[in-house]
């Protein structure tokens, strides 16, 4: 995998096997939302200690449209990490990033994102457009798609065939 050099520090990068045990976590966080009536996406950062931020979306609780999971687990591990720049993580998604999100990843410092679904209607990490390796910016993320990606894509189909279901 190619890495973009943010220049700031070394990159800590979990190995593989790490990454599926923090997008599993993810997944369970997306799962949760599911069952409350929230899109199931669930985000988690960590650092090379373990875990700083982990939510899931909470826009229909809250009635908050910007509350998206990886808003609040940049909050959450910006708040535990005590610095406002999240050096040395890697944030765990579940769908990948919206154009918000990906900026927020941007401002946070974040170097590396793991993502599973792609998503063809918002993806700002790639698919529509890519916010988060845009040369003109001073902060650039490895990106890294698809990890567990039929997992959460079956979460994300279940939970709209349900809400059709409902509507109908
Ligand atoms: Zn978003």
């Amino acid at each position: 995998m190619a890495f973009s050099p943010t220049g700031e520090s070394a990159l800590f990068v979990p190995s593989d096997c790490a990454d599926r045990h923090w997008m599993r976590r993810a997944l369970a966080l997306a799962e949760e939302a599911g069952q409350n009536e929230e899109v199931p996406v669930g985000a988690v950062v960590v650092g090379p200690a373990g875990v700083l931020g982990q939510a899931a979306n909470e826009i229909e609780r809250s009635g908050d449209p910007t509350a998206h999971a990886e808003m609040l687990a940049v909050r959450q591990a910006v708040e535990t990490a005590g610095d406002k720049r999240l050096l040395q993580t890697t944030m765990y998604v579940t769908l990948e990033p919206c154009a918000m999100c990906a900026g927020a990843i941007v401002l946070a410092r974040i170097p590396r994102i793991v993502f599973a679904a792609f998503d063809p209607k918002g993806g700002a990490c790639g698919t529509l457009r890519n916010v988060v390796q845009d040369e003109r910016l001073n902060h650039r993320c490895a990106v890294q798609g698809g990890l567990l990606e039929s997992e959460s894509a079956e979460l994300l189909k279940a939970f709209f065939a349900r809400l059709r279901q409902k509507k109908k």
